[in-house]
């Protein structure tokens, strides 16, 4: 049965719709659904369609609270974000079934991003208390040298739908904590679970106008963020098409940019390796999170000796990953739309009717129990079939084979993009030849290219990341704020 806005009633309404948050007030209508994509018909969230002067209106309330927000001292500003990530762990279960009902990822999954958004806000909270600057020797007599971060000002943030709470939160926390007014634009698909961000930081304390959301098209609310002068910077995750546009716009008026992007993550899989081990690793960052994860694993490059054992292993590991409703337990939750979900099909049928061999999955069936998507495993293709070259973002894998070592590692550097690379063996040589090698700004050996830490850098090279600065971690404050240094004589 189809449900639609008009069709619930008044409270659960409410209890499914975002809104914008501007100066420290929920505004705009209920007008833009967003069904669930594991269960046909069924209203997942409500949004408002924001405008040019919805974003107007966030900049110039951000533009109002600044000042006061950084003359906060800094602790006083991280016992708020700490604050709000606790009350996000208070309220996890709730928050996870949201994002699953609009994302379609699992619920596990969905618990496990909650608390990391909750462990980000937490990790920059604590930052409040830590030294932002250095005291340096001068060659001049008397004289000190000290160095000081300031806050950008009002940053702009814009998000993707695929961790529509924690990225919110990986950005929203360095740039508050460093003294910054934010204004954010959540996925359109995913409006939510970036309330439920909002909602925790206004519950915690924060000042009105300091973190303020308008929800909207990207062409539409997007676009007005970054050509608003007063924006000094826009931190942007999204694909490579938006993010490079969003450059231009940018770096035209001279402002900060920050971007990342696609990826076509590989693994290169050497003879010395564990088969069953190296399948499961390439298992989980292929089809965790219906590889719909930048940092997902899509191409695996395998030695000779190696290759039977793995695909074999790695065909049963994609057995495991059955598509189903996230809320319901499934190993591998929906695809977030049709739009994906076609693209996905295509991806596969293009490369069997290109010769390739489908060793696991399907590109025929239909929607009417949701956007399941079978886990593919794909082999024999050419190296240029576009599921060897183009970002799919689902759960899709390709196998090649390589004759040895360099020849693996000159195809995973063959690649427009570069976010993370992985190495499965044994051997150290290689393994650390590949770390210093390998184009991609997160290497792993013998885990899966997606999953990262909080507090370490994140980013990319080539065209999926800006490459100037790093997300997550003590490096995050890079971006939201500018150096000064100090000269004082007594
Ligand atoms: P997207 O580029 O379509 O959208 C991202 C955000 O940009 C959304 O909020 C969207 O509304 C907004 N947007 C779209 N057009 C815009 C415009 N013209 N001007 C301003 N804003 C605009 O990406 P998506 O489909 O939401 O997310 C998937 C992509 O994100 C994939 O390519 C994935 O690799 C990438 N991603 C990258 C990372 C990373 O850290 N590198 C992390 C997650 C996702």
């Amino acid at each position: 049965m189809t449900s639609t806005a008009s069709d619930i009633s008044t409270a659960t309404a409410d209890l499914i719709t975002a809104r914008h948050l501007i100066n420290g007030e929920w505004l705009g209508g209920a007008d833009t659904e967003r069904m669930n994509p594991a269960r046909p018909g069924e209203l997942a969230a409500l949004s408002p369609s924001g405008t040019a002067a919805d974003v107007d209106a966030a900049i110039t309330a951000a533009t109002a609270a600044q000042p006061a927000w950084a003359a906060l001292p800094a602790p006083a500003r991280g016992a708020i974000l700490m604050t709000a990530g606790n009350l996000l762990l208070d309220r996890q279960t709730a928050i996870a079934e949201d994002l699953v009902r609009e994302e379609g990822k699992t619920l596990a999954e969905a618990k496990g991003e909650v608390k990391r958004a909750s462990d980000v806000l937490r990790f920059f909270g604590s930052l409040g208390w830590a030294a932002t600057g250095e005291v340096l020797p001068s060659g001049l007599p008397d004289t000190t040298i000290t160095t000081r971060r300031e806050p950008l000002g009002i940053v702009g943030l814009i998000t993707p739908w695929n961790f529509p709470i924690a990225i919110p939160a990986w950005k929203a926390a360095p740039a508050l904590i460093s003294g910054n007014a934010v204004v954010i634009k959540p996925a359109e698909l995913t409006p939510l679970s970036a309330t439920h961000l909002a909602r925790a930081l206004q519950d915690a304390g924060l000042p009105a106008g300091v973190f303020n959301v308008v929800h909207g098209k990207g062409r539409v609310v997007g676009d007005a963020l970054a050509r608003d002068s007063r924006i000094a910077g826009l931190s942007f995750t999204g694909s490579t098409n938006v993010g490079l546009g969003l450059q231009e716009i940018l770096n035209a008026r001279r402002a900060r940019v920050q971007l990342e992007m696609g990826g076509k993550n590989g693994v290169l899989v050497l003879d010395d390796a564990d088969p069953r081990k190296a399948a499961q690793v390439v298992a989980a960052g292929a089809f965790g999170l219906t590889g719909q994860a930048c940092t997902a694993t899509s191409r695996v490059y395998v030695t000779p000796g190696i290759r039977a054992a793995f695909l074999e292993a790695l065909t049963a590991e994609a057995a495991q990953y059955t598509a189903g409703d996230g809320l319901e337990g499934a190993k591998m939750g929906a695809v977030v739309s049709s739009q994906q979900f076609e693209q996905n099909q295509a991806a596969v049928r293009t490369a069997v009717e290109r010769g390739a061999t489908l060793l696991h999955g399907a590109y025929d069936g239909g929607t009417d129990a949701g956007f399941l998507f079978p886990a593919a495993v794909l082999t024999d293709l050419p190296f240029d079939d576009a599921a060897v070259t183009e970002e799919i973002f689902g759960p899709v894998v390709a196998v090649l084979e390589v004759p040895d070592y360099e020849a693996g590692l000159a195809a995973i550097n063959d690649s427009r993009y570069g976010l993370t690379a992985g190495i499965c063996t044994d051997s150290l040589a290689f393994s650390t030849d590949f770390a210093a090698r390998a184009q991609a700004g997160v290497i792993k050996v013998n885990r899966p290219t997606a999953g990262l830490d909080l507090n370490v850098p994140f980013g990319g090279v080539k065209d999926s990341s800006t490459n100037t600065f790093r997300e997550q971690g003590k490096s995050a404050l890079d971006f939201f704020t500018w150096g000064k240094t100090v000269y004082t004589g007594v």
